[in-house]
């Protein structure tokens, strides 16, 4: 396991893309969870920038990870195992 490099750890900081080498400003928040790992309501965090939003959130999804993308500042509180899922479900 291991923290790849969660993000957010100073609020108010300025986000940068989480793709290693890569230091343009995150407008994107990739939020995803490990189901093996994780309990049901923790949310990790990825910081994206246009250019590697779909990047990363595919690397996720491609483990079979609850993968949701959202603006920068949406917070998440928790995701479906069914990554699938249309949000909004009225859970
Ligand atoms: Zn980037």
């Amino acid at each position: 396991m291991g923290a790849t490099f969660d993000l957010f750890t100073e609020p108010g900081a300025t986000p940068v893309c989480s793709r290693a080498g890569c230091s343009s400003t995150a407008s994107w928040r990739v939020n995803w969870r490990n189901p093996r790992i994780h309990a049901e309501d923790r949310v990790k965090i990825w910081a994206a920038c246009d250019e590697h939003r779909d990047f990363l959130a595919d690397y996720l999804r491609s483990r079979s990870f609850p993968v949701r993308v959202t603006g920068i500042d949406d917070d998440v509180e928790n995701l479906d195992d069914t990554s699938a899922r249309v949000a909004g479900d009225g859970r």
